[in-house]
C-alpha cells in the first residue's frame, strides 16, 4: 500500500467543502452528445476523500445496496492508494465505473452519510467513479482470486446490470457461467437506455469486458424462450441453475387516442433507436427516428429527462 507522504496533511473535514466535479461548459455541451461530467482529478479525489470522518457505525455502508466498504475505500483514496481502493470496491461490486456514474447515491449511501447531517455528504459516487477510471487508465484490470471450479453450470438470462453482477459473483465462487442476451450487444438498459452523455458506451463495454475476463461466457443474439427454452438449457445443455435477469423492457401504454400514431414513441423504443441503433446518425446508420421541431414528453422522471 502507498504510504502517506510525511508532508501530506489529511485535511480537517469541517474545513474542506465538498469538491465539485469538473463538467463540460453549457455552451460546449449544448453542441455535443459526449459525457457531461468529466470526473475528479487525483488532487480533487484526495481532497474529497480526506473529508470522510471514518465513522464507527458506518451508515454509508448500510445505505449501499451492495454493502461496499465505503469508509475503507475512501480512506485508501485519501492515502493515494488508488489500486488498493479499486480492490476494495471490487470486493463487492463488479461494475464500479457504471455505479459511480448512474447509481442514485443521493438516495442511498450519500443520503445517510454523517457529514450530510449538518453539511454536504462525502461525494461517494464521484470517488467510486474516479477509482474505476483510474484503474482503466492503468491498462488491463487486476483479476481477483477465484474459488476452485465447482463443476456446476449456471445460465444467466439477460446482460443488464443484474445479469452481469450475478455472473461476476458466481464465476468468482467457482461456477461455470454463461450469459444469454437477446440483443446483439451486452449491457441491457446501460447500452440501450441510458444516453451517452450520462454513461458512455465504452464505459459499459469496459465493465462487460471485465466480467468476460473473469471467465463468464457471453452469448448475444440468443433469445431464451426462442433460441432455446429454460427447460432445454437445464435438461439438454447441462445448466443446473438459471438466473432470470431479463429486466422490465416492455412499456406500459396509457391507452389514449392517438397513441399509435407515427412519431409517438414509448421511452424504450425512442431510447433504443437513439442509443443502441444510433438513429441520430441516420442514414449513416440504418435506423431512422422522427425529429419534430416541437416535442411533447409525457412524464417528468429520469427517463423523461434522458
Ligand atoms: C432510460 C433509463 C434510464 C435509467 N437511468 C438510471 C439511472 O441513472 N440510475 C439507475 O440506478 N437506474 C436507472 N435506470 C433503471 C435501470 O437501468 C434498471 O433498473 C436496470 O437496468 C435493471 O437491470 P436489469 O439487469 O434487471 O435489466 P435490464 O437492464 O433491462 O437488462 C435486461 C436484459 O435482458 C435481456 N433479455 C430480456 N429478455 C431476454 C430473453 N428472453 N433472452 C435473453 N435476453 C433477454 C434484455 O435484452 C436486456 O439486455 C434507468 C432506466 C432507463 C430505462
Ligand atoms: S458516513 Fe460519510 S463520513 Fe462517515 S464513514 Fe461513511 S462516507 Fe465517511
Amino acid at each position: 500500500m502507498t504510504q502517506i507522504p510525511k508532508n501530506s496533511k489529511i485535511q480537517k473535514p469541517a474545513k474542506t467543502p465538498r469538491q465539485e466535479m469538473p463538467k463540460q461548459e453549457p455552451e460546449v455541451r449544448a453542441a455535443n452528445f459526449d459525457e457531461v461530467a468529466l470526473g475528479y482529478t487525483e488532487e480533487l479525489a484526495v481532497a474529497e476523500a480526506s473529508r470522510c470522518l471514518q465513522c464507527k457505525k458506518l451508515p454509508c455502508v448500510s445505505g449501499c445496496p451492495v454493502q461496499i466498504d465505503i469508509a475503507a475505500f475512501v480512506a485508501l483514496v485519501a492515502r493515494r492508494d488508488f489500486r488498493g481502493a479499486v480492490r476494495k470496491l471490487k470486493e463487492q461490486n463488479s461494475l464500479p465505473a457504471v455505479c459511480g456514474r448512474v447509481c442514485p447515491q443521493e438516495d442511498q449511501c450519500e443520503q445517510v452519510c454523517t457529514l450530510g447531517i449538518k453539511g454536504q455528504p462525502v461525494a461517494i459516487g464521484r470517488l467510486e467513479r474516479f477509482v474505476a477510471d483510474y484503474e482503466a487508465g492503468q491498462g488491463e484490470p487486476e483479476l481477483p482470486e477465484k474459488a476452485p471450479p465447482k463443476g456446476k453450470k449456471v445460465a444467466i438470462v439477460g446482460s443488464g446490470p443484474s445479469g452481469l453482477t450475478a455472473a461476476g459473483e458466481l464465476v468468482k465462487l467457482g461456477y461455470e457461467v454463461t450469459i444469454f442476451e437477446s440483443l446483439h450487444k451486452a449491457g441491457g438498459v446501460l447500452v440501450y437506455g441510458i444516453p451517452e452523455f450520462r454513461l458512455p458506451k465504452r464505459i459499459v463495454q469496459r465493465e462487460v469486458d471485465y466480467v468476460a475476463r473473469l471467465g463468464v461466457e457471453i452469448r448475444t443474439n440468443f433469445v431464451v424462450g426462442k433460441t432455446a427454452t429454460v427447460d432445454e438449457l437445464m435438461n439438454e445443455q447441462g445448466y443446473q441453475a438459471v438466473f432470470l435477469g431479463n429486466g422490465a423492457g416492455l412499456p406500459y401504454f396509457m391507452n389514449i387516442p392517438g397513441e399509435n400514431l407515427n412519431g409517438v414513441y414509448s421511452a424504450n423504443e425512442f431510447l433504443t433507436r437513439v442509443n443502441l441503433m444510433k438513429a441520430y446518425l441516420f442514414p449513416e446508420y440504418d435506423t431512422p427516428i422522427k425529429r419534430g421541431r416541437r416535442v411533447v414528453v409525457v412524464g417528468g422522471g429520469n427517463v423523461a429527462m434522458d
